[in-house]
């Protein structure tokens, strides 16, 4: 349990508990679903069409009734051909076959599919006699109309992320456009003396900012528009400044300078607007502020490279999901991990480690060194390790939960 001497500390779920709850939808618009990649649906996509549209085949062979293929062998005559595009106009009647591809509509008077390897037929001809080598059954290989979606169903409920498979559904189900959320306008600013922009050789004491092109990157992902507000140096006033001169912003998010030591003027700059937060139970990520400047929300990120992305996919993901009308939950698994481990603290621990198949199961292992600023292990780690706070100790075995990093992570 927490000790006496112990600073109070936000748990992760309360901290991003009061930041969903502080965000409001973005404005709507409506787009061509070939451009809407990485949008959320503002409104339900409801499906035009019946998919399939008819009882179709999922198989080659022939359309057959399925009580003439109860006793095997059985000689059938083939009538007709029924192709994708190409559906046979009759009705098949007893003792008839028509021969069948994959996709095409299933005849009328059919209610069976006998696949091709199951059939000994002399020609491609029809009148030609067939010999059905296995009996079928009714329905089999057949696809019914509606087994994927009915006309009027909701085929992509409001808060969906169109990814590519959601947006091939909706033209599938006959809708072209959609009312998605106006991507929200995220300001990027990176605080710290000494920081110089990419491509700038950094001089004596000085690093390449590196947090804005994570964050820029890592914004766009999210279905956000990114707006590079450059560097602030660490001085009091210098973020209220920054983030002044910039218009329409939906919100701020800095790195670095979170916390309050003498270098640090975040939080005293939200002086001019409104402090929620700034101490978080979690590490990487401890000094994370939350808050509001000028009327925009204000998500401070801890600035070592390892905490800005940790935090990000915590809590800027969720933020930007529900900015646009959504929801971001992250999946999380179990696996068993492959080293002991010490009892945690009283932070929530994300764990940077790389996930190992072995023939028995999936197992996890931290990597060897954990600091902060190694983009260099986060970069090559597969998942996240979460332990939750006083997690007594793991042994090799255990299981734990993981959060697996996303390929556009
Ligand atoms: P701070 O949170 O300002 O105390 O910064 C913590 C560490 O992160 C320091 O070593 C900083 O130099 C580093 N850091 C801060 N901002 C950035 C940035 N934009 N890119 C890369 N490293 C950064
Ligand atoms: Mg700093």
């Amino acid at each position: 349990m927490p000790n006496s001497t112990s600073p109070a500390l936000l748990s992760v779920a309360t901290a991003l508990a009061r930041i969903l709850a502080s965000l409001q939808p973005t404005a709507v618009q409506r787009l061509p679903l070939a451009d809407a990649l990485g949008y959320f649906l503002a409104d339900d996509i409801k499906a035009k069409l019946t998919l399939p549209p008819h009882d179709v085949s999922s198989m080659d062979g022939f359309a057959v009734r399925a009580q003439d293929v109860a006793a095997c062998p059985a000689s059938l005559t083939r009538v007709g051909e029924s192709a994708a595009g190409h559906p046979w106009p009759g009705r098949l009647g007893p003792q008839q076959a028509v021969r069948i591809f994959t996709g095409a509509y299933v005849p009328d008077g059919a209610d069976c599919i006998v696949i091709q390897e199951n059939v000994a037929a002399a020609s491609e001809a029809d009148g030609s006699q067939i010999t059905v080598l296995k009996a079928g059954s009714r329905g089999r290989y057949i696809r019914p109309a509606g087994l994927d979606i009915t006309a009027g169903d909701i085929a992509l409920a409001k808060g969906s992320y169109l990814s590519a498979r959601r947006i091939a559904l909706a033209i599938a189900a006959g809708e072209t456009s959609a009312l998605v959320c106006t991507p929200p306008r995220i300001g990027i600013l990176s605080t710290g003396d000494e920081l110089v922009p990419p491509g700038t050789p950094p001089g004596p004491g000085q690093i390449i900012s590196s947090n804005a092109a994570f964050l820029t990157a890592f914004v766009k992902n999210c279905g956000a528009h990114p707006i590079d507000l450059g560097i602030a140096i660490d001085a009091p006033g210098a973020v209220h400044t920054a983030v002044s001169a910039a218009h329409d912003l939906d919100m701020v998010v800095t790195t670095g300078g979170a916390s309050v030591g003498t270098h640090d003027h975040i939080v005293s700059d939200l002086a001019h607007g409104k402090l929620d937060f700034w101490k978080i139970a979690m590490r990487p990520g401890k000094p994370l502020i939350w808050g509001e400047i000028g009327g925009i929300p204000l998500l401070g990120l801890p600035g070592n490279p390892v905490s800005t992305a940790v935090c990000a996919l915590v809590f800027l993901q969720p933020a930007i999901a529900a900015l646009c009308g959504g929801q971001h939950t992250h999946a999380m698994f179990r696996a068993a991990i492959a080293t002991d481990m010490p009892e945690n603290d009283q932070r929530q621990d994300y764990i940077r480690a790389t996930i190992e198949t072995t023939e028995a199961q999936l197992a996890v292992r931290p990597a060897t060194k954990q600091d902060s600023s190694m983009m260099g292990v986060l970069a090559t780690a597969d998942a996240l390790i979460v332990r939750p706070p006083f997690d007594p100790p793991l042994t090799a075995g255990d299981l734990v939960d993981i959060l697996p990093l996303p390929r556009l992570f």
